[in-house]
């Protein structure tokens, strides 16, 4: 699944791309969306604003109309110049939107529909989406407080949970709980306030820290290379998703995986760096601090 950089980039890619231009071309496969074409007229709006909100990514037309498509798993927008080829098969377009001098494709895309401001706020999923750690007023002490409503969920599923914070996925999870030395496995009853602000602080600087240094006009969607470590050395990029049985950067302990969740993702931890009882004067002395 795609975390929330991802679609950041894409909709600031799209953004610079399609702002202010008006659309010569709509098509798309899925059925509903033809007939609000059909009925309204996507074709000679200007788009005035693309946007990411967590996973999902809205362009939003003149005089209304709002397209919102959700990547899912395997969802991604690419920009091409009119009559460049596809690199993905004609087959896998979903939507395809032209102006003069761009074409932007969304292939593979599972959900798309077209909302008014008015529908958006009561579409399911996206209507209860926790603030999103990539937008300029993110305060990780509110943040902290929708984290810590959740007390009976373990911090690693609490970390994924949209209404909770928008933006972190499944890479970003593991890693954020390590640089916080905080157990994937702990109930988010167990944290104090300051792990729980500590965890909200690091997820948004991991995410802002990947999409500080992007790209040119031609970037589609960020692919890969997501970093948490800061270091130089693309092997040493993440702290510990995917480096089961390897020694932990910090203490060199192996690194320890589990399944996670009703949706069984894969969670890494180091079994030092993030102990999963801390001890009962440890918690006060935090909480008194
Ligand atoms: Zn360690």
């Amino acid at each position: 699944m795609p975390e929330g950089d991802t679609i950041f980039r894409a909709a600031r890619t799209l953004n610079r791309a399609l702002v202010g231009s008006v659309v010569t071309q709509f098509e798309t496969v899925f059925p509903r969306l033809s007939r609000v074409d059909f009925d309204e007229g996507i074709c000679g709006r200007t788009v005035e604003h693309v946007e990411a909100r967590g996973k999902w990514l809205l362009v939003q037309f003149s005089g209304g109309p709002i397209l919102l498509t959700h990547m899912l798993m395997s969802g991604i927008w690419h920009i091409y110049r009119p009559g460049e080829s596809w690199r993905l098969p004609r087959s896998a377009m979903r939507v395809m939107l032209a102006t003069e001098s761009i074409v932007a494709v969304a292939f593979n895309i599972q959900i798309a529909e077209f909302h008014t401001k008015e529908s958006l706020r009561h579409r399911a999923g996206f209507a209860g989406l926790g603030p999103s750690l990539l937008e300029d007023d993110f305060v990780p002490d509110d943040a902290a407080k929708r984290l810590l409503a959740n007390p009976d969920l373990e911090v690693g599923e609490a970390l994924l949970k949209q209404s909770v914070v928008a933006g972190i996925g499944n890479v970003f999870k593991s890693d954020i709980c390590f640089a916080c030395g905080v157990h994937p496995f702990r109930k988010v009853g167990s944290l104090t306030r300051r792990e729980a602000i500590d965890l909200m602080s690091t997820a948004q600087r991991f995410l802002l820290a990947n999409v500080i240094n992007s790209a040119g006009p031609q970037i589609v969607t960020y692919t890969g290379m997501r970093r948490t470590t800061a270091r130089g050395n693309p092997s040493e990029r993440l702290w510990v998703y995917k480096r089961m049985g390897k020694p932990c950067r910090r203490c060199g302990a192996p690194i320890q995986s589990r399944k996670q969740g009703l949706d069984a993702r894969s969670t890494f931890w180091c079994p030092q760096c993030q102990p999963l009882r801390i001890s009962v004067l440890e918690k006060v002395r935090s909480r008194n601090s």
